[in-house]
């Protein structure tokens, strides 16, 4: 027996998970797509969030709702506006990896205020790949496993 109370045994289990636990799949466009085609993949795609990558599929920016928003405001073509000037560009872009803790990804979401970080695999050189995606939903999903694990 460790003499351990309930709450830090709950706490203990939060600190434990990883990211890869909870990531989704990523939702990427390349960055020479037009704001028009972020639109519409993000409706398509069901997401709030799209990682944006450059012809080497290397990470390049992000792009979230209200910048496309904000895109859309007055009257320029959506369609020849390329999505690279509208995004948030690397190296402002804020990660993580499938081994980090998602406490710790939370913790970042909320003093950045974001939604959302894309999981990345360093490329040999230099530069991200995007191979997954963590958002307050799944953030959401894992507090309520662990309520459901208590359950049981
Ligand atoms: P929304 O603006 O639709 O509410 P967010 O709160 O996620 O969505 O985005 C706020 C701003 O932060 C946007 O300009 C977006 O480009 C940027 N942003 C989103 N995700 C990240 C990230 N992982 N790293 C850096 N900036 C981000």
């Amino acid at each position: 027996y460790t003499g351990k109370t309930g709450s830090q045994l709950l706490t203990e289990k939060i600190k434990k998970i990883k990211v890869h636990e909870f990531q989704s799949l990523p939702v990427v466009v390349q960055e020479s797509a037009s704001v028009y085609d972020a639109i519409t993949t993000m409706f398509l795609e069901d997401v709030g969030t799209l990682f944006i990558v450059d012809e080497k599929s290397k990470l390049a920016g992000v792009v979230s709702r209200k910048d496309l928003l904000r895109a859309s405001l007055g009257q320029q073509n959506l369609n020849q506006i390329p999505v690279n000037i509208i995004m948030t560009r690397m190296p402002n872009v804020a990660v993580c990896y499938k081994d980090d803790h998602l406490i710790e990804v939370a913790r970042q979401l909320i003093e950045r205020q974001i939604d959302a970080m894309p999981v990345v695999e360093k490329i040999d050189n230099d530069g991200f790949e995007v191979i997954g995606r963590v958002t307050k939903t799944n953030i959401t999903k894992a507090l309520v496993d662990l309520a459901v694990d208590e359950l049981i």
